[in-house]
């Protein structure tokens, strides 16, 4: 084992040790390229992946979400835990994922909105492929109150897509896909369909051993919606997910995950309400023996360069203090 990977376990063993004591860590993924995308920098292509994941497995013991929430609840966790999951149900994480998953042996854990499998493309999607593929040097959308985008070289584009997407985000669902579509219908764009997964590609994550977890039908952000909305979104999403897998399913990832901004406490208690088992937010930090079994937080380590990666793996194990909206 390399040198640096040899200290950073040696580290988590101490700050994680086996039982009451331990550390969660919880790695949030959505994407896995093929190959790096200019307009989607953040995302991690398949050669990054396998090499994160051979450091994952160097530094920590990857258990599935599941057993860490019983260790959790029983203070039996492994040393050095981490869980793998992944958000919205992209296509590429049964394409380009799993077979590197597969191939370090590693489980995971994938949320899914039901809403947009079989050829759906969510809202934020729909910006990015209208900036991708508008044949122009800039985008006016003043007629929609919205900005001038220029979208000259990538950068420009890179930052058309997080403008767009930060104008939009926390306007109604409805009105955001109503926009992208009125935009795309101008520029006579037409959307992919094979952004996200098929129902029969969740069955084969499903089948390959991966925990399949529910992230509402249309992915919402919670906190604007009523409450009887909110439940509905959170228990189709569940049914339908059980209808594909044939099994329970028994975690929830709040869509967008911050407490207190995108969901409340009585959305933690919903999920409860609802059967699930436990509920994963996206508030940095590491669960411990009697966190909120309903607001886990999750972190992505987001440096490229691999050695980076490992050090702010292992410097997350001392971020135990996180938000959370209250006691589920
Ligand atoms: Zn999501």
């Amino acid at each position: 084992m390399n040198p640096v990977n040899l200290a950073l376990r040696t580290f988590g063993s101490l700050v994680s040790p086996s039982g009451r004591n331990g550390r969660l860590s919880i790695l949030i993924y959505h994407r896995v390229l093929k190959k790096a995308d200019p307009l989607l920098p953040f995302e991690v292509d398949a050669e990054r992946f396998d090499a994160q994941m051979a450091a994952l497995k160097a530094i920590c013991n990857v258990i599935p979400l599941h057993e860490a929430v019983q260790g959790l609840e029983s203070g039996k966790l492994p040393s050095r835990a981490a869980c793998i999951t992944f958000d919205d149900g992209y296509a590429d994480n049964h394409d380009v994922a799993l077979p590197i998953l597969e191939k370090h042996n590693l489980h995971a854990t994938f949320f899914v909105a039901t809403g947009y499998l079989d050829g759906g493309i969510m809202f934020n999607d729909k910006a990015i492929e209208i900036v991708r593929r508008a044949e122009r040097n800039d985008l006016d959308l003043s007629g929609k109150g919205l900005g001038v985008y220029s979208l000259e070289r990538s950068e420009a584009r890179r930052k058309a897509v997080a403008h767009l997407l930060s104008d939009l985000k926390y306007k109604p669902l409805e009105e955001r896909n109503e926009i992208m579509d009125s935009i795309a219908a101008d520029l006579e764009i037409s959307f992919p369909e094979d952004i996200m997964m098929t129902s029969s590609q969740v069955k084969a994550l499903h089948d390959a051993g991966m925990e399949i977890g529910g992230h509402t039908v249309h992915h919402p952000i919670l906190s604007r919606l009523e409450n009887a909305a909110a439940r509905k979104e959170m228990m189709e999403g569940k049914a339908r997910l059980e209808e594909i897998t044939g099994n329970r399913v028994r975690i929830f990832a709040y869509p967008n995950g911050i407490p207190g901004r995108d969901y409340l406490v009585e959305h933690a208690r919903m999920a409860k309400d609802l059967g699930f088992e436990a509920a994963v937010s996206t508030a940095k930090g590491v669960s411990r023996s009697g966190s909120d079994l309903f607001q886990l937080p999750r972190f992505t380590p987001w440096d490229m360069d691999i050695s980076r990666f490992s050090m702010r793996l292992a410097a997350n194990l001392l971020q135990t203090d996180f938000a959370t909206v209250g006691r589920s």
